[in-house]
């Protein structure tokens, strides 16, 4: 039998997916911005006036959504290893956000001392190893944790995506640790499938 290669595979499964679609119509750069978007709707996440720092934004999807609710109050500044189209009301910076120097410049772009929101969809380059890929992706997360104790202010919250698996149970801990609110969020548009889920933690803990 013939066999489908891992890119055709996911071809089809793009062009089928009804969330694909529906960003498509909306003008969402991302599928993914339906899944901030219910969080949000959920949470209240977000809030008019506050500054919003979106690491992994590339395309855009959750960066447009933080804008549309701030309406023009506040800022979002989404940094990526890719280049973004520009948005308005979004700063965006390029590099790797790993890097001291683009944590640095990321911040600078908020023009605040610190920050209201910190989201993170970034997830590392896949390999197809699974086990190096989730342990590249919790050492990502462990990064987005650090940064977030340093970046938020005391009353601010952190949205994060991880990967169930080997190193999860450590990360949670530390995440339970950093904050006296915590969720694990899943939502409708994070397909069945998939080992991501959503850490939603607020009132950091000093
Ligand atoms: N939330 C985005 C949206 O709605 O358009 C989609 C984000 S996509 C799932 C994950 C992004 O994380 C990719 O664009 C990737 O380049 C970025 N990324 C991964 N590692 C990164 C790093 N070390 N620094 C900056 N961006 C990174």
């Amino acid at each position: 039998m013939k066999r489908r290669s891992k890119t055709s595979q996911w071809h089809r499964r793009h062009v089928g997916d009804p969330w694909v679609k529906q960003a498509q119509q909306a003008g969402y750069r991302s599928r993914a911005a339906y899944k901030l978007l219910e969080i949000h709707q959920s949470e209240r996440l977000i809030k008019r006036g506050q500054a919003v720092v979106d690491l992994g934004a590339a395309p855009g999807g959750w960066s447009q959504v933080a804008a549309e609710v701030l309406r023009g109050e506040g800022v979002v500044v989404g940094v990526d290893l890719l280049p973004v189209d520009p948005l308005p009301g979004v700063a965006f910076v390029q590099g790797d956000f790993c890097e001291d120097e683009v944590r640095a410049r990321v911040l600078a772009a908020t023009e605040r001392s610190h920050v209201d929101v910190v989201l993170s969809d970034m997830a590392p380059d896949l390999t197809g190893v699974r086990s190096t890929d989730q342990v590249r992706s919790i050492a990502l997360a462990e990064q987005v944790l650090a940064f977030a104790r340093c970046a938020l202010n005391p009353q601010g919250v952190l949205l994060m995506k991880v990967f169930q698996g080997e190193g999860f149970d450590g990360l949670f801990a530390d995440f339970k640790a950093s904050f006296s609110r915590v969720k694990t969020k899943k939502p409708v548009a994070s397909r069945d499938r998939s080992r991501e889920t959503y850490l939603l933690g607020g009132g950091l803990r000093t």
